[in-house]
């Protein structure tokens, strides 16, 4: 065996490949045994040179007869080797290092592993893997794993640790007979096979992640997650919440009777969904999954309502102060003429209205707190917080929710925690409700209110926009309201939301932002108003342009993504999305949804410049598909992948590494079934299970 790397030694001995392991998190057993080649070199056979055809990849064994350093047709090292029945290859490498130079000195038998070539000094590889070897070396008894690295942690010492990681992890069966699919192999098993797979053993099965080996670990995996969410399911069953119950002729009915408008079907039979919940006196964690448009706010309202009339307060968050402002307006409206105070409060407010604000909380007197993130930080104190609603989840990361349910935590004898309900308008595909949300109830409002009329999609090259801008001067003609939306302002830009990227390698300069854009319709719509609204202003500033573009004041609105979620014009008939290309699909699907809003036909113009990329090309084409947001989020799952899906990127250890939710949802529904056998029946089992697996990342996954 070689000498080990040991990766837990003390920080200060540690150098710089140990560093890098650590980094990559492989700083124990099990983790190095889970770390999974990306794909094999097969050094367990030689090819005579005799029979070497050019375009093969193979090994062959051969001695040095000459190496030098040749400057024509390009500085290069130039090694001569000979084989033992007097066949000749030529190996090159523009890239080396006196390393190489000793290696290949004259005389050294080599093995070289590469492509042949058929070049200009007759059979030839450039830049193989080679290494010194006696006529005895034996040859590889398995396929060589390649594993995923990186600069400063060469494959040879990656290579010792996994194997020595291997050797020394626990990979003993801890699940009891019956759980684990028939035909899979053992963990031990499917691992050592994974990593040293035996000659001649078909690749393609290994590569597609169809093999059995891999079916185990996916399983595995899966298995785990369910375990961990099925716990904290369990575990938040025993925690106690306020029991709130809508009286018959309570604020709940009041609210109701006083709207403006009929709840549709869908918006009264998640309300039900939602009261229920309430009244079980143990803390709801509900997502309230519904598209662009739905009403998701009326329902909340009327949560809130139930909770308020019960005697409890309510706060409800939204990801950005927009929106949050425009919460607040329709609540004061709904709600303070039935005699209920609403409070503001954000980050960014400061001084006196914030101390009063702050107060009203405090003594709970303020029986509605609405705000951005900032209600639930440092300073702020409920008098009997009994709701959190908490919009446009997707925007919330794990981390967010997990310190939301902490700072949450009312103090009583048995822990007692409000109650959640979380709202998004990006719909969750079924198998991801299943896996990450699958310790949430679920409800959808899968219907529309009446009278709205399909917005349609039109795709079109940026080469078309003086087109479109003489289209915009008819559809104000006719009294219409125009959102334009542009990727950035500037580089740097914080508009609260990850910018749409710019296309790699083009200068920013190439941009055309918010602000040359609204100067240019400007000067294009003379005689027209055109505003502008992005991340920079102050949210004063903010709110001012949009109360004028809500009052019809401004014809055009220029802006960045600030309007992308929850801004409500029902007069707006047209969008406009510049360089539409940089933007993710459910972003385009929420500033869709800007339009529609009203009764006049809506459309939704996505400008893009060529050339466009493989994804690019797709989530435009999503897009002109399709208006369901189910289906677009069914898309965006396939072109992203799970991790990007959720906005989860710093917390992606919680996120699969094995399992595929597109393609494994039949062992996902046999791991779930699994899952909840086994916490009934073997405990212990569970518990070590989700041990191996999850470890440290339990907490997040509990969120
Ligand atoms: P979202 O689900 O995107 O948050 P909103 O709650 O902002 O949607 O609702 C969109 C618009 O539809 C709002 O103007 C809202 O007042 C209106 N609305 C909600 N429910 C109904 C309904 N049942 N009938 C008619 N209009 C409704
Ligand atoms: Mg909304």
């Amino acid at each position: 065996m070689p000498r080990m790397p040991s990766p837990t030694t003390s920080p200060a001995a540690k150098s710089g490949p140990a560093r890098a392991l650590e980094t990559l998190g492989l700083n124990t057993p099990i983790a190095l045994a889970l770390h999974l080649p990306l794909r094999y070199e097969d050094e367990t056979s030689l090819t005579p040179l005799a029979q070497a055809r050019p375009g093969d990849t193979l090994q062959i064994e051969a001695v040095v007869q000459d190496a030098r350093v040749e400057l024509r047709p390009r500085r290069q090292l130039v090694v001569r080797l000979v084989d033992d029945v007097g066949e000749t290859l030529v190996l090159r490498f523009v890239n080396f290092y006196p390393s190489h130079q000793k290696t290949l000195q004259p005389g050294a038998r080599i093995r070289a592993r590469g492509e042949l070539r058929g070049g200009f000094f007759g059979r030839e590889m450039v830049h193989p893997q080679f290494k010194a070897v006696q006529p005895d070396t034996p040859l590889a008894a398995v396929l060589t794993p390649v594993y995923p690295t990186t600069a400063a942690l060469p494959q040879a010492y990656l290579r010792k640790a996994v194997a020595s990681g291997l050797l020394r992890a626990n990979l003993g069966e801890v699940l009891p007979a019956g759980v684990v699919p028939a035909g899979l192999p053992p963990l031990r098993e499917a691992l050592l096979f994974l990593h040293h797979p035996p000659p001649n053993t078909a690749l393609a099965t290994v590569e597609d992640h169809s093999h059995p080996a891999w079916q185990r670990l996916k399983f595995e995996e899966l298995l785990a997650q369910q375990l961990a969410q099925a716990q904290s399911r369990r575990e938040r069953a025993l925690l106690a919440a306020p029991v709130l119950v809508a009286r018959p002729d309570g604020l709940h009915a009041q609210l109701l009777a006083t709207l403006p408008f009929r709840l549709t079907g869908a918006q009264q039979r998640v309300t039900h969904e939602i009261a229920a919940d309430l009244g079980l006196g143990r803390p709801m964690h509900r997502l309230l999954q519904g598209d662009v448009g739905a009403g998701k706010t009326v329902v909340a309202a009327l949560a809130a309502a139930v909770a308020i009339d019960a005697g409890w307060q309510c706060a409800l968050m939204a990801p950005t102060e927009i929106l949050a402002e425009q919460h607040f307006a329709k609540l004061v409206q709904w709600l303070q003429p039935l005699g209920v105070q609403v409070a503001w409060l954000t980050g960014s407010k400061r001084g006196k209205a914030r101390d009063r604000a702050l107060a009203a909380v405090a003594s709970g007197e303020a029986a509605l707190v609405v705000g951005t993130h900032a209600v639930i930080q440092g300073d702020v104190q409920f008098a009997r917080l009994g709701l959190a609603v908490v919009d446009e989840q997707h925007r919330f990361g794990v981390a967010q929710r997990l310190a939301l349910r902490r700072k949450l935590q009312l103090p009583g004898e048995r822990q007692t925690e409000p109650h959640l309900l979380m709202m998004t308008a990006t719909p969750i595909p079924r198998t991801l409700a299943m896996t990450y949300f699958a310790d949430l109830e679920v409800s959808t409002i899968d219907e529309l209110p009446p009278g709205r009329t399909p917005i349609v999609t039109k795709l079109i090259a940026d080469n078309r926009r003086d087109e479109l801008i003489a289209r915009i001067r008819d559809e104000i003609a006719q009294g219409k309201q125009i959102y334009w939306v542009c990727p950035l302002i500037e580089a740097a830009e914080d508009t609260g939301e990850a910018p749409a990227k710019p296309a790699r390698g083009k200068p920013m300069a190439e941009l055309r932002n918010a602000t040359e854009t609204h100067a240019q319709l400007s000067a294009a719509l003379s005689g027209v108003e055109v505003g502008l609204i992005h991340g920079r202003l102050k949210p004063a500033e903010k709110a001012a342009v949009m109360a004028r573009f809500k009052a019809g004041e401004l014809a055009v609105l220029v802006a960045t993504t600030v309007i992308e979620v929850g801004v409500d014009v029902p007069n707006a008939s047209l969008m406009v999305v510049e360089h539409a290309e940089r933007f993710g699909l459910a972003q385009l699907h929420q500033l869709r949804g800007r339009v529609g809003r009203g009764e006049v036909a809506s459309v939704c113009v996505l400008m893009y410049s060529t050339p466009l990329s493989d994804s690019g090309k797709q989530r435009l084409r999503a897009m002109a598909e399709t208006n369901d947001g189910f289906e677009i989020a069914r898309r965006d799952l396939e072109i992203r992948g799970p991790g990007e899906f959720m906005g989860a990127r710093q917390s992606g250890d919680a996120l699969l590494r094995f399992a595929d939710l597109a393609e494994d949802a039949p062992l996902l529904a046999q791991a779930r079934r699994q899952a909840s056998w086994l916490l009934d029946r073997h405990p212990q089992a569970a518990q070590a299970h989700v041990t191996r697996w999850l470890g440290h990342q339990l907490d997040y996954l509990k969120a």
